[in-house]
């Protein structure tokens, strides 16, 4: 190409750079032809919208003003690569001048902010963006010679950062005309700019599509997932929900998507299905920042056998630290139908068991208590004959006799525990109030405790006069026998074991203290839990099924009374106590 041809298509006329020296009005004209030819290239860089086309207007402005055979952009690499580098030829280049011009790209990016970029390197990186109506404009491109005549190098820049290399090469000497050097550097400074904005849209998109993959991915799991999940928003109202939560509303004959923006607890209100205003509640609590576990949500008929059972977790969806309140709520609603329905099969089969144990148990209570007697009696009378009773067979029997008797109170008071496991699940716990002396009671649970043990001292410090109260007496003496025989087993070294019985205003206070192993504060919440049992390396050697103090729980609380623990103030050991009401109290007389 001729220079000549590139000022007659260029709008700037040639030496626009050196019209300074001519008159004013010549010096005007020149500045708006200036403006004007700027201008028309700024429009051409923004109309591009990748970057193709941005070194598609790069070459077309550059051939307005040079002739040359090739350019070359060096980009600053993004996804990991160091570099990327377009080598724009205008017509077939020989090898050797291709060469060439990946030698002096890496020397002049060493110089720049490409420290370590080598031709080999640059080699591997580079492709060729050859494009058709460059090719047409050129109809005849006349062979490239193999060597290099002149060059132009400039670095590409945005505010100051250096993002790449702009480079220019042709056969012939002395082409690159210094004086154009102020433009060249101006069409760089666009083209740096186009080419940056492009790579941040780039970089946009990428980020995108990502957050959609993410978004898809994440709408795969929640739908394909076995339990109900729903998010609110900060109002409450329903945003999303899965499968499996839909159908639930369905089954209340609310469609969700007709009400968009519609807090659950208006339409909890509107309807009436409790669940629905559990579920509103529980989403209100989730709201105000609290978190929800493993609530029991029951939505089947309760005339069914194990109705449709739900376990609710709801957690607030926390926003910025600006923001105090949560924005929302996620819900997610599990099926635990299945497992209620074997917790009823195992505790109606625990219940049957134990009823069945209670019989043959109920003879060998009576008939020890009959031998009991009989040989009681006899000893008595031979007392009388004044023969020495330590001595006697009879003697030893009775005492045989009461470790069997003992045993069997200690063997009825697990099957106890064991018939009220289900009583208590089900809320069946019936109680049979009889008027009876506390005293009596607890004289005779010491009586029979201490028959069992000789390490142990029992003792009974009764601090009230009157000790008559309205109970259920077979109950209460499970409780103190379950606590008693704690007391004993987690002190197995002995000692004293202290029952005592006080008034506390209306109600008495029971208390049973001992000089065991004791309970480590951590286990404290847990105790009363059923089935659980504190597997520590003290208490592991015990035996047990963790159900004494839950049954004694349920028991104090049919009662209207409490139960807790207190370790001693020596440190050493435990007291249980549990406070009973001297008669019932409405609540609980039924
Ligand atoms: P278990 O059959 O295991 O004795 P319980 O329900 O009666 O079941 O008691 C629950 C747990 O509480 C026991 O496993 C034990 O670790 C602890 N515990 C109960 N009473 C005492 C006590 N007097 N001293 C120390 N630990 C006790």
């Amino acid at each position: 190409m001729e220079k000549s041809s590139v000022q007659s298509q260029s709008t700037l006329p040639d030496g626009a750079y050196r019209s300074s020296r001519g008159s004013g009005e010549d010096r005007l004209a020149v500045l708006r032809h200036e403006m004007e030819y700027l201008n028309t290239i700024g429009k051409r860089f923004v109309a591009a919208n990748d970057r193709f086309q941005v070194h598609r207007a790069l070459l077309a402005t550059l051939q307005e003003l040079y002739s040359f055979s090739a350019c070359a952009i060096l980009l600053k690499g993004q996804h990991g690569d160091p570099f990327e580098l377009s080598i724009i030829p205008r017509y077939p280049l020989s090898s050797s001048f291709l060469q060439e011009m990946i030698q002096r790209i890496a020397r002049a990016a060493n110089i720049i902010d490409f420290p370590n970029v080598t031709p080999e390197e640059l080699a591997v990186a580079a492709y060729f963006d050859a494009p058709d109506d460059l090719a047409l404009m050129e109809p005849q491109p006349p062979l490239g010679s193999s060597e290099i005549g002149d060059f132009l190098h400039l670095p590409l820049a945005v505010e100051d950062r250096i993002i790449g290399l702009l480079s220019l090469f042709h056969e012939r000497e002395g082409v690159f005309d210094t004086q154009l050097l102020q433009l060249t550097r101006i069409i760089a400074d666009y083209a740096a700019i186009a080419l940056e904005n492009m790579r941040l849209r780039e970089r946009e998109q990428a980020l995108w599509r990502e957050a959609e993959f993410e978004r898809r991915r994440l709408e795969l799991i929640i739908s394909s997932m076995a339990e109900a999940l729903l998010i609110t928003n900060a109002q409450g109202a329903i945003v999303s929900l899965n499968r499996f939560a839909e159908q639930l509303f369905q089954q209340a004959e609310i469609d969700t998507r007709l009400e968009p923006g519609v807090p659950l607890r208006q339409l909890a209100a509107r309807s009436n299905v409790p669940w629905l205003r559990e579920l509103a509640h529980v989403v209100d609590q989730a709201l105000t920042g609290q978190t929800i576990k493993n609530q029991e949500l029951i939505i089947g008929e309760s005339g069914e056998t194990v109705p449709l059972t739900l376990s609710i977790s709801a957690a607030p969806l926390s926003q910025d630290s600006h923001h105090p309140l949560p924005g929302g709520a996620v819900v997610v609603l599990n099926d635990i139908t299945d497992r209620k329905q074997i917790e009823k099969l195992k505790d109606e089969f625990v219940s049957v068991v134990s009823h069945e144990l209670r019989t043959p148990l109920t003879a060998i209570k009576g008939y020890t208590q009959h031998l009991v007697r009989r040989l009681e009696r006899r000893l008595r009378q031979q007392a009388r004959e004044g023969r020495d009773q330590s001595e006697l067979p009879e003697s030893y029997d009775l005492r045989s006799l009461y470790i069997v008797q003992s045993e069997a109170e200690h063997l009825e008071r697990l099957v106890s525990d064991l018939l009220d496991l289900s009583r208590v699940q089900w809320g069946r716990l019936d109680l049979q109030y009889t008027p009876f002396y506390l005293a009596d009671l607890l004289a005779e649970q010491v009586r029979l405790a201490q028959a069992n043990t000789e390490q142990h001292i029992i003792q009974l410090d009764l601090q009230v006069q009157d000790s008559k109260v309205i109970a259920d007496r077979q109950r209460i003496a499970q409780v103190v026998g379950n606590i008693l025989d704690n007391a004993i087993k987690y002190s197995p070294q002995g000692g004293h074991v202290i029952v005592r019985l006080e008034s506390a205003g209306e109600d008495f206070l029971i208390s049973i203290s001992d000089e065991g192993i004791g309970v480590s504060p951590e286990y404290l919440d847990h105790i009363f839990e059923r089935f659980y049992r504190v597997r520590n390396a003290a208490s592991r050697q015990y035996s047990g099924i963790g159900l004494g103090l839950y049954v004694a729980r349920a028991i104090v609380e049919a009662h209207g009374g409490h139960i807790g623990y207190a370790s001693n103030q020596s440190g050493m050991g435990s007291t249980f106590y549990f406070s009973l009401p001297r008669t019932p109290n409405p609540a609980e007389k039924r």
